[in-house]
């Protein structure tokens, strides 16, 4: 595998033969070793910290996957007041983050001009700040106000760019179509935009990673947020298994020798499934961690999947313990805003 890894470091790219082999084999340790090389080279040993304040855990959407579906009726759902997020975000400042990443299901309840209120309101508390959203899909107009006042990136993962396992994991009222549309809205539109799957999600297939890299050659995203699929007790993939760290790892070295410059998180979930995960995930080529800043009180109701992690490192006052097991494994964390490179 060695010559593979090799090729992929100085050519940045495979044939789709080439690539199955990489993804399939169990044996790629020196895929880390460049991995890694090619992010110090570019970012040296920063890892740059996101707060993530989870806004809302009502979905009008229903993905077959996710623990906040709408037909999920035994979901907790909450909504975070204007005062409440603007807290979190005081709270994050002080704590050295630079990125505030506001995420929620797609609830009505934040319009446009509510959004827009609030994205303003923390550009101009904290305008040494970016403010990325991930409120997933909306109209042209509706990116556009929030841009214009003044976010930054936008988070909306592909899911899926086989229409096939796409449409098996979503509802029939949404389509991939529709997603990618929304993607290249929010580039044109200027947003620094993250796409982005899950690893070993239920019917997912090797040809099926391939087609996500495909997609993600022609998009050119600043940010590619990756994760293992993890089942929940409440939906249909209840009794499906989760993805593997190894999998999620191997695919992580991959996209960081494809994308050089990109930023690249190693995810919430990833740290679930292995309580080392986010670490080797940085010594994979990772140079992002989003912690994150929600009220307490609310975490337990944002729960996406089984046995998320809410607590200890995760958390705000858990901060230090992550920055102290960022700085065991050699990397530093940057108290900086972390845009992409160009
Ligand atoms: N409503 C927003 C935010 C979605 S939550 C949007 O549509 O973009 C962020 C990501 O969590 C999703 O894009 C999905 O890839 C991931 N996710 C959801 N359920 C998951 C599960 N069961 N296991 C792992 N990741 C999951």
């Amino acid at each position: 595998m060695i010559e593979l890894v090799k090729k992929l470091y100085e050519t940045e790219d495979l044939t789709d033969d080439e690539l199955k082999q990489l993804i399939e084999t169990d044996n790629a340790e020196n895929l880390a070793v460049y991995a890694d090389r090619v992010r110090q080279k570019h970012y040296g040993k920063k890892v740059f910290l996101r707060g993530l304040i989870e806004i809302s855990s009502y979905c009008k959407n229903d993905c077959l996957y996710c623990g906040i579906r709408r037909s999920n009726k035994s979901a907790k759902r909450y909504r975070l007041r204007y005062d409440q997020i603007l807290e979190c975000a005081e709270i994050g400042y002080n704590l050295g983050l630079r990125t505030f990443v506001i995420q929620g299901g797609e609830d009505g309840y934040f319009f446009d001009y509510y959004m827009c209120k609030i994205i303003h309101a923390l550009k101009k508390n904290y305008p040494d700040c970016a403010v990325t959203l991930s409120l997933g899909e909306r109209s042209f107009e509706s990116y556009k106000c929030m841009k214009e006042v003044g976010a930054d990136r936008y988070l909306l993962r592909h899911e899926s760019a086989d229409e096939d396992l796409y449409n098996r994991l979503h509802p029939s009222e949404m389509n991939l179509e529709n997603r990618k549309k929304c993607l290249y809205n929010l580039k044109e539109l200027g947003y620094q935009v993250g796409a982005g799957f899950m690893v070993g999600a239920p019917f997912q297939t090797t040809e099926n990673l391939i087609s996500d890299i495909r997609f993600l050659q022609e998009l050119q995203p600043q940010m590619i947020g990756i994760g293992p699929f993890i089942p929940h007790k409440n939906t249909p993939f209840k009794n499906e298994k989760s993805g593997t760290l190894n999998l999620t790892l191997r695919m992580l070295g991959i996209l960081r020798l494809m994308f050089p410059k990109v930023l690249l998180p190693a995810t919430t979930a990833l740290g679930t499934i292995s309580s080392n995960g986010r670490i080797l995930g940085l010594q994979t080529g990772c140079n992002v961690i989003m912690p994150n800043i929600s009220p307490k009180e609310v975490r337990k109701k944002y729960m996406l999947y089984n046995n998320k992690i809410i607590s200890g490192r995760e958390t705000a006052e858990g901060l230090a313990i992550l920055k102290q097991e960022i700085e065991s494994a050699g990397y530093e964390v940057a108290v900086e805003r972390g845009d992409c490179l160009k």
